[in-house]
């Protein structure tokens, strides 16, 4: 289907395309080609906004829209290791915004490190606020309210506040792995191979929302294998359909996406959101060590994680081709440096 991108506002933040590499070294590592499908890695760790990941493609909907509302500020939430937030901090900054982060936390004072060390270069506005008490959701109890406060003290101080939600994840951020889905499928159609599947993290599910509305308007050969990193799964299918339907409305499309079209394995979120898994922290050397590719404990590692176990159990057929999308994370890696110990 012919979709015109250039009717929304967009402001450029990511390097597109992203690489579509082989991970030659995990796919000896599981068997070779006798028992592993070809692995392909979408590299959207490196869009290259401020260490890269999936959030520029969002991002670029989102300040595009935020610039034609006449925004003077954007304002975010998220957990004090958040990759949405950290970029959305650098995406304000390159368009001459201010930004304003609502982070929780269950630390009083939070080590410096990782992503939140990159929010307090970019000048980020920033209040903590305490995390909820299930480890494996990522929400606070008090985040609406915080928000609220905020955006009524900037709007006092005469800015005019942009609320981007959690994860970017609005109709409008979605439309980025909307257009993220025809690069690949020309990507794909290019190297003229048909992956039987596409692996990725889903968190807040923007980038589901865009995968899925971008499946079904360009019909791509693969199927789409969403891993949770968090819970809450009824809800966030609700979200994800709502999110996918307002997406397509924005692109004059009639598409419309119900919460029982939408599936994601709960098989590896572990101990719940950020708490590195055993499979993950293989993962992450694997791809390390045979690839020379970096993945973060929170995220890709846990969705790898899925793409292996897969393989293992012989799930996918060793002649097919399968892609991981590689949704970034990598300043993560820094703050959990401790969970790497254990196994050294
Ligand atoms: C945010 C994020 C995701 C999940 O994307 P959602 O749209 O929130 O589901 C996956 N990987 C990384 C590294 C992320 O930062």
């Amino acid at each position: 289907m012919t979709i015109d991108f250039a009717r929304l506002p967009r402001f450029p933040l990511a390097t597109l395309p992203t690489p579509l590499t082989e991970a030659r070294g995990l796919r000896e590592a599981l068997g070779g080609p006798a028992r592993c499908p070809r692995i392909l890695l979408k590299r959207d760790d490196l869009t290259g906004l401020a260490l890269g990941g999936n959030k520029a493609r969002k991002l670029e909907f989102l300040i595009g829209d935020a610039l034609r509302q006449r925004a003077t500020v954007v304002i975010t939430t998220g957990a004090v290791q958040s990759n949405h937030a950290r970029m959305t901090a650098a995406a304000a900054r390159a368009a001459g915004l201010g930004v304003s982060l609502v982070l929780t936390t269950q630390e009083a004072a939070p080590e410096v490190q990782g992503n939140y060390l990159l929010d307090r270069l970019f000048g980020a506005d920033i209040h903590l606020i305490p995390a909820g008490p299930d480890p494996k959701l990522a929400v606070a109890p008090d985040e609406e309210a915080r928000v609220a406060e905020v955006m009524a003290n900037l709007r006092a101080r005469g800015e005019r506040p942009y609320l981007i939600p959690v994860g970017g994840s609005s109709g409008v951020g979605a439309l980025g792995y909307v257009a993220g889905t025809r690069e690949l499928v020309e990507q794909l159609a290019a190297a003229s191979v048909a992956p039987a599947r596409l692996y990725y993290a889903s968190g807040s599910r923007g980038t589901q929302a865009g995968l899925e509305l971008g499946w079904r308007l360009f019909s791509p050969p693969y199927r789409l294998a969403g891993i949770a990193v968090s819970g809450g799964e009824d809800e966030k299918r609700v979200r994800a359909a709502r999110v996918a339907t307002e997406a397509a409305a924005l692109l004059g499309v009639g598409v419309t996406v119900t919460p029982g079209e939408l599936t994601t394995s709960q098989d590896h979120i572990g101990d719940g959101y950020g708490i590195p898994t055993r499979g993950g922290l293989e993962a992450i050397r694997l791809l390390a060590t045979r690839d020379g590719v970096l993945l973060d404990p929170t995220y890709t590692a846990k969705a790898m994680a899925a793409l292996i176990a897969d393989v293992r159990a012989g799930v996918i057929d060793a002649g097919e081709t399968v892609v991981f999308l590689h949704t970034g994370g990598i300043p993560a890696l820094f703050a959990h440096a401790g969970a790497f110990d254990a196994t050294d």
